[in-house]
């Protein structure tokens, strides 16, 4: 134990930016994509340089699946996931992310919002994997299937239940962004592009409310 006593600082100001970006876990994780799916050694650098250029911080997100099915898991489809188990664990992740953003927002934090990844069919955004043929049966032993997938419009689990999560809080100003997963999902460079307008957005948002105060 140290006999130091802590300065009491007389103000609150300190070095936060006060602006954050939620993030889905794999961003800063590749480590818990499906092997075979990690496009970068550790982190999407791009998107932390990003972020780091403003001044946004990372709040990184559980995984759903990783947190479901552990690290060892085959890559799926959505109409696997659909099912009420995975989404009531999709509903709790939700509900502890929008306690964070509110208790942020309601302490004059900037929660820019959220970074899915497309082709996810938990995380997508704008497509998600679905099954490429619809009469291919899904289940059985795996090493006997050879399933075939492909992206389509529609969002992954997780983002619908965070989506209904954030709409019954009233928090719908919250912006829903994507990076892609793979190349066949999207443009990473647009990707990049709509992220950082959302972010000068914000800002022009913050310094308006600033000024009408
Ligand atoms: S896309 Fe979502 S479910 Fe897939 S690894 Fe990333 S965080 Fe996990």
């Amino acid at each position: 134990m140290t006999t130091k006593i802590g300065k009491i600082k007389d103000s609150i100001q300190d070095a936060r930016s006060g602006r954050l970006m939620f993030l889905s876990h794999c961003i800063l994780n590749q480590n818990a994509c499906v092997r075979g799916l990690a496009s970068q050694p550790a982190v999407i650098r791009e998107l932390v340089d990003l972020l780091l250029k403003y001044d946004v911080a990372f709040y990184q997100m559980p995984c759903p699946e990783v947190t479901y099915l552990g690290s060892m898991r085959w890559g799926q489809v959505k109409k696997m996931y659909s099912n009420p188990m995975f989404r009531r664990h999709c509903r709790g992740i939700a509900s502890q992310i929008c306690d964070q953003i509110q208790t942020y927002r309601d302490n004059n934090h900037t929660v820019i919002g959220c970074i899915f990844r497309d082709g996810s069919p938990t995380c997508g955004l704008n497509c998600a994997a679905v099954e490429a043929d619809e009469h291919q049966v899904w289940g059985g032993m795996v090493w006997h299937a050879n399933p075939l997938q492909c992206f389509k419009e529609t969002e992954g689990v997780f983002t619908e239940e965070l989506k209904g999560e954030i709409k019954q809080r009233g928090l719908e100003d919250f912006q829903l962004l994507s990076l892609p997963e793979v190349e066949e999902a999207g443009s990473l460079q647009d990707a990049l592009t709509k992220i950082e307008q959302a972010i000068k957005q914000a800002e022009r948002l913050k310094i308006q409310k600033h000024e009408s105060n």
